[in-house]
């Protein structure tokens, strides 16, 4: 399997380096020219949304990337990585808008933005979840399958090819959501 780790900021060399140690061929996606080859995944990382969709557009990355998603290519977008998926951005403007969710940036508020905690995720069990200045899903579409919530506000979502999580898993030592992703990888 290879997966495109989108590196144009944030916290995308802990992603590949999880995704490597599951087995996983990783590269990092900067320039137009790094879609040439064959990829079987994306990740769209944590980060800072409105830096990452101006790059995006500054860069010619958005078009490729928005079609490849649209066209099913499996994507996992984790905080600022699920704002840039998301259809609607309450506090923000939406960028690839390939998920049927609205995005709360800073749904925690800035300052008590960043904690952590354990909670239930669909499917794979309870896991440790790291949130910094976090977002939240609010009004899933049809479509999409809630899979965490933490007091309250969803926190991790599916809609067929698309994984959207406000949480860091790439920060936990824990590698079962990675797994997870690349189990959709696999089955796709
Ligand atoms: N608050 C950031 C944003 O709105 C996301 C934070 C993160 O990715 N850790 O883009």
């Amino acid at each position: 399997m290879r997966i495109g780790v989108l590196a144009l900021q944030g916290a995308f060399a802990e992603h590949a380096a999880r995704l490597s140690s599951l087995g996983a061929e990783t590269f990092e996606i900067r320039k137009a020219a790094d879609l040439d080859g064959r990829f079987d995944g994306l990740v769209i990382p944590g980060g800072e949304s409105t830096t990452m969709t101006k790059l995006l557009h500054d860069l010619g990355l958005f078009e490729i990337l928005r079609e490849r998603i649209s066209g099913g290519l499996p994507v996992m977008g984790t905080c600022a990585g699920l704002i840039v998926l998301a259809r609607r951005v309450e506090g923000g403007v939406p960028c690839l808008a390939t998920m049927d969710i609205t995005a709360v940036r800073n749904a925690y508020g800035r300052q008590l933005g960043s904690f952590e905690t354990v909670a239930p995720f669909a499917g794979v069990g309870e896991v440790p979840m790291t949130f910094i200045r976090a977002p939240c899903v609010r009004d899933p579409g049809e479509g999409v399958a809630v899979l965490a919530e933490v007091d309250g506000r969803i926190v991790a979502v599916r809609e067929g090819n698309q994984l959207a999580l406000a949480f860091h898993p790439e920060l936990d030592a824990d590698t079962r959501i990675h797994e997870f992703f690349l189990a959709m990888v696999a089955g796709n």
